[in-house]
């Protein structure tokens, strides 16, 4: 059902993103809205759509209610000086969840079955069984518990492995044994086997995955970094995997994306990459989610998803 709205003015500001679908698909919610791709000089808008917009963007913005990001994480945008009174909204979910969970679950289950074995067993003409692994063996950590870190927790305990999660405040999940910020991150550690990573990249969190927290993880310890490539500290991950320490690891996020040719990680045998690819913004649920945010911002209510810049997520 469209909106009833008046003549709200949004700006779109998207880099990389094909701005003629997402006009037509606001318009279409959000009828009577003024709905234009921003340029420089462009009038005063009310809210703004944007993914990674130049520093020039907020700088002419001045009057934005509200900064609507067409993806969960904000680390970019807060790096750069906002308007002075515009909240900054992020997708959350929006689709996104259910393909996290099913990459996480995937990359979870392909090593814990095996699979790599099995393909390569395939390729030699082999039939070999192997000796089924004890799920007790393989518990998995997820750090961060917020929209798309309790929904991986969540289906990873529908395959019945033991699920720890570790977020900044407390959380009750079913199946899920939850550590609470830094003073518990070791025991979280040392609990784990397979380390998820689903945290906002903050000045908390950068690097979070190094030396030290490899070396605290049980031996045979995999990792599925899904959140943002700065949180791994990629030569720490490389000495584990020779150490043996590390079995292995699935990367979605890279420091540098796209991840450099020659990088080590594209060759490796042990680590399998792919292009921050996780979970995609789905243009259709983020268009109405955004819509239906707007809506209730006009109308004075409070909307989920609100990011707090000083804690950066
Ligand atoms: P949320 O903000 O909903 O959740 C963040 C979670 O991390 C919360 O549980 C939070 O704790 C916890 N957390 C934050 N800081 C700390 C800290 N210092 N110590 C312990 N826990 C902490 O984010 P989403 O679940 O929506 O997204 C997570 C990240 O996933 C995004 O920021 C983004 O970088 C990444 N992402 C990657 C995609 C991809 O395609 N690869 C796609 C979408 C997102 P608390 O609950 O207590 O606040």
């Amino acid at each position: 059902m469209p909106l009833p709205l008046g003549a709200m003015k949004i700006t779109f500001c998207c880099t990389d993103t094909k701005a003629e679908p997402w006009l037509q698909g606001l318009a279409a919610a959000l009828p009577g809205a003024d709905i234009s791709v921003w340029q420089p000089g462009a009038p005063q808008a009310d809210y703004a759509v944007v993914w990674a917009p130049p520093q020039q963007f907020m700088d002419e913005q001045t009057g934005l209610k509200a900064l609507f990001n067409i993806g969960a994480g904000v680390d970019a945008l807060l790096k750069l000086r906002l308007p002075p009174d515009a909240l900054v909204v992020r997708l959350d979910d929006a689709g996104m969840a259910v393909q996290m969970a099913e990459y996480v679950c995937h990359a979870v289950i392909r090593h814990f079955r095996e699979f790599d074995g099995y393909e390569a067993d395939t390729q030699a003409g082999r039939w070999g069984y192997r000796k089924p692994r004890l799920r007790s063996d393989f518990p998995v950590g997820v750090m961060g518990l917020g929209v798309l870190g309790e929904r991986v927790a969540k289906a990873l305990a529908q395959f019945d492995f033991p699920i720890n999660g570790w977020s900044r405040s407390p959380k009750a999940i079913e199946g899920v044994r939850a550590f609470t910020g830094a003073e518990q991150f070791n025991d979280f550690l040392a609990a784990s086997r397979v380390l998820v990573n689903l945290l906002p990249l903050t000045p908390d969190t950068t690097d979070v995955i190094n030396k030290d927290t490899l070396a605290r993880l049980q031996p045979g310890a995999y990792v599925i970094n899904v959140a943002r490539g700065a949180h791994l500290v990629d030569e720490d991950l490389l000495a584990a995997i020779d150490s043996g320490q590390v079995a292995g690891a699935t990367l979605d996020v890279f420091r540098t994306e796209p991840l450099p040719a020659g990088h080590p990680f594209w060759t490796h045998p042990r680590i399998t990459v792919t292009p921050h690819t996780s979970a995609r913004t789905l243009r259709d649920e983020s268009i109405a989610q955004i819509a239906c945010k707007m809506a209730a911002l006009e109308r004075g209510e409070a909307v989920a998803g609100i990011v707090n810049p000083a804690r950066g997520y």
